[in-house]
């Protein structure tokens, strides 16, 4: 039976611990800290894991340099440390980079004084970094020829780290993780609420792909469902110390504009932090922070050319980046955990990103506001004490439960890759050599692709042109990465759908057979799903865009003298 149906079907059939709504890193990361230290749990995502929030990030993961401005030294020092530590756990995903910031004359600060605020951020983050270094408008020049310094007056360069694949698939594996622990997580099922008895929660589910309903039983209600965490709370009746405000951000992907694997990163026009971003074989640029009052957006022709109007004025192009170099959108609210009695009235860029977790111990409900991808391994075991105290009981407090698998397998991978020559069948166009992405992706797993390529070198072939991905990937993910639509693999356990053109895509004759293998019978239908998704997502970003064109009209002709369509704050 397959992953997914056999999940849904012990869904039903025990009383949960712990049922977790919501499959983004939160969730994520909550139910791979539960499971591995023994605790019984259920997760359910309405969409697919890592479907919201969770894929649109910058995926940096950082120490908070922004909130040395506001003195926040005590949550930079927090995020400082949960950086080292992620890239500690995982070395071949969460990897030190160095980000090179160029400022320009007129800017609120001198470079060397913020070369220096570079320097105490470094030593907040107990240095476990490369140093930073101050540069000349030349030096930055000379270091990447593709800024454009002629109005720059200095730069400093200083070291974050940056998830290597993807957000999404970071998160895939810590649902990955919470299975290997037994979790039962299922993604496309919904909840419509919940109802505390005396004995525990009763949850109301809905299958998204069949409509089925079903109940499902815990003593403990995890609220991880993100920007609709309130909206979850209402359903259920719980009232919180926070809520959610919401700040809109966007990140175009476009081709490689630097073969450096450096973030570069400017002052926009706004005076807030902008980034381009390595992106394998293609550059990630944004983003944007618009304040909004629904977590569900689309990304505005204006805010395209605010990205794009940025980076043409930051680098110097053979010619001006514009639409047709958009190879992909990332668009996504950032939730912001404010009180819930007049908290986001503060100043809305002012607002940090920290989480916050509201315990009703009576009820035995959490609910998780706010946080980052940074923050997980934090959430994760806050959860799990938090639950403790709920009275569940975790047989093995002092479990380690996330991480990459222990050098010694490392080396045995390798030196079997090595033994085999599974380098010399990377595709010409890869990034890097097949034995590295591989161990990235798959840690312990990747051994077992090797035992398929040697029995079936045709495993080790590229399945869709333009892609790194091979043909055993896609067994692989059929069995045990729950793929239930085609945006699933193409978009969150792979960014095939990010790095290469939907055109490219539909022509290429290795996505009929990628879809035979993940789907069977399904296949065709699979794939016609895929492009009206896309189809239709693009016509609904459209009527937004008129539906917003004409709003901003109206305003004119009700108060002569006002701006249309500008954003409120970026
Ligand atoms: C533009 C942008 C850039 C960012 N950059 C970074 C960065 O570089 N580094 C960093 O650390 N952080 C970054 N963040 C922040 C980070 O991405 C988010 O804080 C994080 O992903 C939020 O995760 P989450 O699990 O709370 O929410 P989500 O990922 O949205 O997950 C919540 C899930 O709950 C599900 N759900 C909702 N209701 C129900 C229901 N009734 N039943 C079942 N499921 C339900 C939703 O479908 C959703 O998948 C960025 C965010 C944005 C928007």
């Amino acid at each position: 039976m397959e992953l997914r149906s056999s999940n849904i079907d012990k869904l039903g059939g025990e009383v949960f611990d712990v049922l977790i709504v919501g499959g983004g890193i939160n969730g994520a990361s909550a139910a791979a800290a539960l499971a591995g230290k023994g605790v019984r749990v259920a997760l359910i995502e309405r969409g697919d894991f890592a479907g919201s929030t969770s894929m649109h990030s910058s995926n940096l993961v950082w120490g908070g340099i922004k909130y040395m401005e506001s003195r926040d030294f005590a949550l930079v020092r927090k995020l400082c440390r949960s950086r080292n530590h992620l890239i500690k756990s995982y070395p071949a995903t969460v990897q030190e980079i160095r980000f090179l910031t160029t400022i320009t004359q007129g800017f609120r600060y001198h470079p060397r004084y913020l070369w220096a605020g570079a320097w105490l951020y470094w030593l907040i983050g107990n240095g476990f970094t490369r140093i930073p270094r101050f540069l000349s408008p030349q030096a930055i020049s000379d270091n990447e020829a593709i800024i454009d310094t002629s109005s720059a007056v200095g730069g400093f360069e200083y070291s974050d780290a940056y998830l290597h694949d993807n957000d999404a698939r970071f998160v895939f594996n810590f649902v990955r993780g919470a299975l290997n622990y037994g979790a039962v997580a299922v993604n496309y099922v919904e909840s419509l609420g919940a109802q505390r008895e005396p004995d525990g929660w009763l949850t109301r589910v809905r299958d998204v792909m069949t409509g089925k309903e079903l109940a499902v039983r815990s003593r403990v209600l995890i609220n991880a469902a993100g920007p609709w965490v309130d909206e979850h709370n209402a359903l259920t009746g719980q009232s919180t110390n926070h809520r959610h405000v919401y700040s809109k951000g966007i990140h175009l992907i476009v081709p490689r504009l630097t073969d450096s694997q450096r973030v570069l990163a400017f002052f926009a026009d706004d005076g807030r932090l902008f980034f381009v971003i390595p992106m394998g074989p293609r550059t990630c640029i944004g983003t944007t922070d618009t304040r909004v009052e629904r977590p569900e957006v689309v990304a505005t022709e204006e805010d395209i050319r605010f990205v794009l109007g940025n980076i043409n004025k930051r680098l110097r192009l053979e010619r001006p980046l514009d639409q047709q170099d958009i190879i992909s959108i990332r668009c996504g609210v950032r939730p912001l955990a404010v009180k819930a009695a007049g908290g986001g009235e503060r100043d809305f860029l002012q607002l940090s990103r920290k989480h916050a977790i509201d315990i009703n111990r009576q009820d035995a409900h959490l609910s998780i506001f706010g946080g980052k991808l940074t923050d997980c391994l934090n959430v994760g075991e806050e959860v799990v004490e938090a639950v403790n105290r709920m009275g569940i009981e975790v047989p093995f407090p002092k479990h380690r439960w996330y991480g990459e698998p222990p050098d010694q397998v490392r080396r045995e991978f390798l030196h079997q890759a090595r033994l085999m020559r599974l380098d010399d069948l990377t595709a010409q166009a890869s990034s890097e050599p097949l034995s590295t992405r591989l161990w990235r992706r798959y840690g312990t797993h990747a051994l077992e692709m090797l035992e398929e390529i040697r029995e079936d070198p045709r495993q080790a072939e590229v399945l869709i042109e333009g892609t790194e991905y091979l043909r055993c990937e896609l067994h692989y993910a059929k069995r045990r990465e729950m793929i239930t639509r085609l945006e699933d693999f193409l978009r969150r356990r792979s960014k095939i759908a990010l790095v290469v053109h939907e055109e490219a895509m539909r022509r290429s004759p290795g996505l009929r057979e990628a879809c035979v293998i993940l789907f069977g019978d399904e296949a065709d239908a699979r794939l016609e799903e895929y492009f009206d998704t896309t189809r239709r997502e693009r016509s609904e970003a459209a009527a937004v865009e008129r539906a917003a064109t004409l709003d901003a009209a109206s305003t004119v002709l009700a108060e002569p003298g006002a701006e249309p369509g500008r954003q409120a704050s970026h």
